[in-house]
């Protein structure tokens, strides 16, 4: 399929839809990210905390596809903040991922722990010194976005957040939106949860497509980069067809009506561990 590309703050451009790895399990990751690229994805989501860029690095390697046509994100973990550790870190990703990482985000803010502002500075000094292209954020709220421009820094090129029907996250939304700051919107099928919906169930009936393919949609036309998860090749291809229609102003407002402030995956304000 045509993907679209979504303009990054730093002249790059970034492909809207791509493909999650959380919770592919290490000894199954070169088979599944293997399959996804047959499928056609062409940007993949890892984690130093997924344990599985190994995987991810082999899956390229052995896909024959040309680098330049992918776009790869990995993420710092939250106990190499420090800038040291942050560098051996990187270090250890690009070796894994085969020596260029497109994207690297800070995972977590922690800044109960941390100042932000110092983790961003060793990220600027790894984008500069290594073969990382892009540097952003994730789960970084509008206050820590603040601190950022503070203290002076370079504006992160994404945000990457929990946004899903149950939890919109318009705020920090609009905040990133303000600066100029692409939205990445993780857990976008809440996890599975959107499986049991009846409204959902109900739309997707209306709309002749499945409950995933309207949400991912919802996604899409909200303006986000997403990449959802799956090990099954079928449902791998059935969330990369998604542009062959489009829901009207009153289904995209039904969607976000279900809004009821739900997370997926943990609070940012409150999550501190560092593993
Ligand atoms: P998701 O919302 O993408 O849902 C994945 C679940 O939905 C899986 O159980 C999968 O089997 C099921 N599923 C997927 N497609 C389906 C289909 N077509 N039909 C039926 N079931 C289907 O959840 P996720 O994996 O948490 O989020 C997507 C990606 O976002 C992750 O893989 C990861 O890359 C990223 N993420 C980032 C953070 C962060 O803190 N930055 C946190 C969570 C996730």
């Amino acid at each position: 399929p045509q993907i679209p590309l979504i303009d990054l703050n730093d002249g790059r451009a970034i492909p809207q839809l791509g493909f999650g790895t959380y919770q592919v399990p290490p000894a199954d990751t070169e088979k599944v990210v293997s399959d996804a690229l047959e499928a056609g994805y062409r940007h993949l989501d890892t984690a130093q905390m997924y344990g599985n860029e190994d995987g991810v690095g082999r899956a390229i390697a052995a896909s024959g596809i040309p680098r330049d046509e992918l776009w790869l994100t990995t993420k710092l973990n939250n106990s190499f903040h420090e800038p040291a550790a942050a560098r051996d870190s990187a270090e250890r990703s690009l070796e894994a991922l085969g020596g260029r990482i497109d994207l690297f985000l800070v995972h977590w803010p922690l800044a109960m722990h941390d100042d932000v502002a110092r983790v961003w500075e060793a990220m600027e000094g790894i984008r500069s010194d290594f073969a990382v292209d892009s540097i952003g954020v994730s789960n970084f709220t509008p206050a820590n976005l603040a601190r950022l421009s503070e203290a002076g820094l370079s504006t992160p090129t994404v945000n990457q957040i929990e946004s899903n029907p149950y939890f919109v996250n318009d705020e920090v939304r609009a905040a990133c939106t303000d600066r100029g700051i692409a939205v990445e919107a993780w857990s976008p099928l809440a996890q599975g949860a959107v499986f049991d919906d009846p409204q959902l169930t109900a739309l997707a009936e209306q709309v002749g497509r499945s409950i995933s393919q309207v949400v991912l949609r919802w996604v899409l036309q909200r303006g986000d980069i997403v990449f959802p998860k799956s090990s099954s090749p079928g449902r791998m291809r059935e969330n990369l067809d998604l542009f062959d229609f489009e829901l009207n102003q009153e289904q995209m407002a039904s969607i976000s009506a279900l809004h009821n402030g739900t997370r997926s995956g943990p609070d940012p304000d409150t999550f501190d561990w560092r593993g």
